[in-house]
């Protein structure tokens, strides 16, 4: 970094110039070239330049001046990305951006590739295939009361691995931060030690690993999990009912524990209310400590918009940090959601961000509906996707095979339709209470079982693509 700019930077921390949103304006900016009366500042983005054109140009002479430069002219560039240095530079920073790709894409390793090859989990501390994505660390997570004691427990994860809180065992709703809270115990321990062997899996991986292991008979597949320092599975919630891989889980599980080294785990319930698990493996997951996540509050939220808006370099009005926290109350990665989608419809645009243009972005973020989606047409198409007939599903028959497509089918009317039981029942010549078990049927299987999930996701898309 410039060494003016350097200066200029801690006069604005100095004078905590309205908080740390514009503060990190100067901080990811910086000057490239400077002869004493010219600078070139270079901006991450369109809206930090048209801050440093306007707002901001009053405080940047000002700052200019205090550390020893009255007077000087800017020219203001944006960075462009093929400058190598910087580019790496940028990197580094965390990035909420996430309007590339979605944060679940960039950590996706290649599935399970470092398993198939020799079923071995080579995603160690240090080597980039430990399953850890460097964008969630501790430094950009907001710490609000919805989430600190968690918080709190994570962190003293890091300060002594393994001696307290093993296994922690942290859970709440969807999109409130979990997975961001144990990936940053896996960074931070991972700069801390760069000798630890860690790896972040999820149960389903876990699961996969094992499952191909078990097919290519390649033998030492628990070994290589009892070598690591530290493992951490995400969403455990979705450990099928699959005995074999449960008592995997679960040896290995022990032996990490006898060795004091830590397990960390997440979950959308606490051990007991996750009907898939063993008994002894509930009783081995509550030992430690299970601590839960709870909807973040108004300001945490308000909080989590100024910060997310600032490390994209915007500084958003009030009134629309207001707006969005005040409509999206439960879930942390809708809000990310939709702000993303706003700095990116503006940025794309060359437009500052409106409480109007806020509106309207939240008011089109929720799933438009075909007007023309049917009964019919849900029956069909889910038939399709279990190659059935669909007057077959629709009839007697109750297999197995025929009877969860069917109430899949019934599930999705009731949920995209919202379809009273009787209605529905009459598509399949079944009364409402037949209905109405199997919707509750498969709302229960969606929370336990990876695979029905993962189908009842793949034709909801079908419906609407
Ligand atoms: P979960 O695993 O509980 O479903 P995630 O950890 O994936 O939720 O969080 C969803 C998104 O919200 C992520 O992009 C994450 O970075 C962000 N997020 C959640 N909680 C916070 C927080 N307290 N501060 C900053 N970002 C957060
Ligand atoms: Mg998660």
């Amino acid at each position: 970094m410039h060494q003016v700019w350097q200066a200029v930077i801690e006069q604005a921390e100095l004078a905590k110039l309205s908080g740390p949103t514009i503060s990190l304006f100067f901080r990811k900016s910086d000057i490239i070239d400077f002869d004493g009366a010219h600078a070139r500042l270079e901006v991450l983005n369109i809206f930090a330049r048209r801050q440093f054109e306007t707002k901001l140009a009053k405080p940047l002479q000002q700052l200019m001046a205090k550390a020893g430069y009255p007077g000087v002219k800017f020219t203001i560039v944006i960075r462009s990305g093929k400058n190598g240095g910087k580019k790496s530079e940028r990197a580094a920073q965390p990035d909420f951006s996430g309007r590339i790709a979605s944060p679940k894409r960039i950590s996706a390793p290649p599935k399970n590739a470092s398993f198939v090859s020799s079923g071995t989990p080579k995603r160690y501390g240090g080597e980039p295939n430990n399953g850890l994505n460097p964008r969630y660390r501790f430094a950009n997570f907001i710490v609000g009361g919805n989430n600190d004691l968690a918080h709190a427990a994570c962190q003293a994860v890091v300060e002594a691995p393994g001696e307290r809180y093993n296994p922690l065992f942290i859970y709440g709703g969807v999109g409130l931060g979990k997975t961001h809270l144990i990936q940053a115990i896996g960074n931070a321990l991972a700069e801390k030690d760069p000798s630890l062997k860690i790896l972040y899996t999820t149960i389903e991986e876990f699961y996969n690993a094992f499952v191909n292991a078990m097919r290519r008979k390649v033998s030492g597949f628990s070994d290589d999990y009892r070598k690591l320092d530290v493992l951490i599975v995400d969403d455990m919630q979705y450990i099928a009912g699959k005995e074999k891989s449960q008592e995997e889980f679960f040896h290995t599980f022990n032996a990490l524990q006898q060795m004091n080294k830590q397990v960390i785990i997440s979950s959308d319930r606490p051990p007991r209310e996750i009907s898939t698990l063993t008994d002894r493996l509930r009783t081995r997951l509550e030992m430690g400590m299970a601590i839960d996540i709870q909807m973040p509050d108004y300001e945490t939220r308000c909080a989590i918009i100024s910060a997310k808006s600032g490390l994209s370099g915007v500084t958003l009005d009030t009134q629309i940090v207001e707006y969005l926290a005040e409509n999206i109350r439960n879930n942390i990665r809708e809000l990310e959601g939709v702000l993303n989608q706003l700095l990116a419809y503006c940025e794309v645009r060359g437009i500052e961000p409106t409480i109007e243009l806020a509106k309207s972005i939240l008011t089109q973020s929720h799933v438009v509906k075909p007007k023309t989606l049917n009964a019919k047409q849900i029956i069909d198409k889910t038939a399709r996707y279990f190659k059935l007939d669909p007057k077959i599903m629709c009839g007697k028959d109750r297999s197995h095979n025929i009877a969860e497509p069917r109430q899949i089918a019934m599930y999705l009317i009731r949920t995209e339709l919202s379809m009273s039981f009787p209605k529905i029942g009459r598509e399949f010549s079944r009364d409402h209470s037949s209905v109405m078990h199997s919707v509750e049927k498969i709302d229960e299987c969606i929370k336990n079982d990876f695979y029905i999930r993962q189908q009842v996701s793949d034709i909801r898309e079908k419906l609407y693509g």
